[in-house]
């Protein structure tokens, strides 16, 4: 089965940032003429996450709402005692998410709910640029 790889770089505002990556992803998926796909999009780094949500105003409040009860910024995390860059909360909060998530095509589509988009979730403490890769396999 051959394989293609391509990349886009972003970047964040870090901080639960939360980036609608879909225009990106249909983008390269567009590029090649792919009638069945599984295309896995994957971001590298320990402090971002790549999922989906339906991205609205209010779950850009809700989700950042919610890790802040299961990791929240203000608590010692034993990764600061380590490494002392304060983002032991981004890593935790990443490492529930994870770094890839997998979407079919079928007949020259992305296969996507009217409601949810592909995101990329930026835990770090600061702005960060991101390289996010789509591997395709068809
Ligand atoms: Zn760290």
């Amino acid at each position: 089965m051959p394989i293609i790889t391509e990349r886009f770089n972003l970047t964040t505002k870090g901080f639960t940032d939360i980036v609608d990556i879909t225009e990106q992803v249909k983008k390269i998926i567009n590029n090649h003429n792919l009638e069945d796909a599984q295309v896995m999009v994957y971001v590298a780094g320990s402090t971002a996450s790549i999922t989906n949500i339906e991205y609205e105003p209010g779950l850009l409040k809700d989700i950042p709402e919610a890790f802040e009860i299961i990791a929240p910024m203000d608590k010692t995390y034993h990764h600061d005692e380590t490494w002392h860059d304060e983002n032991g909360f981004a890593h935790v909060r990443a490492s529930m998410i994870g770094n890839s998530k997998s979407f079919p095509v079928k007949n020259h589509e992305l296969i996507l709910g009217t409601w949810q988009q592909i995101v990329l979730i930026d835990f770090d403490n600061k702005p960060r640029t991101r390289c996010v890769y789509v591997q395709i396999i068809y």
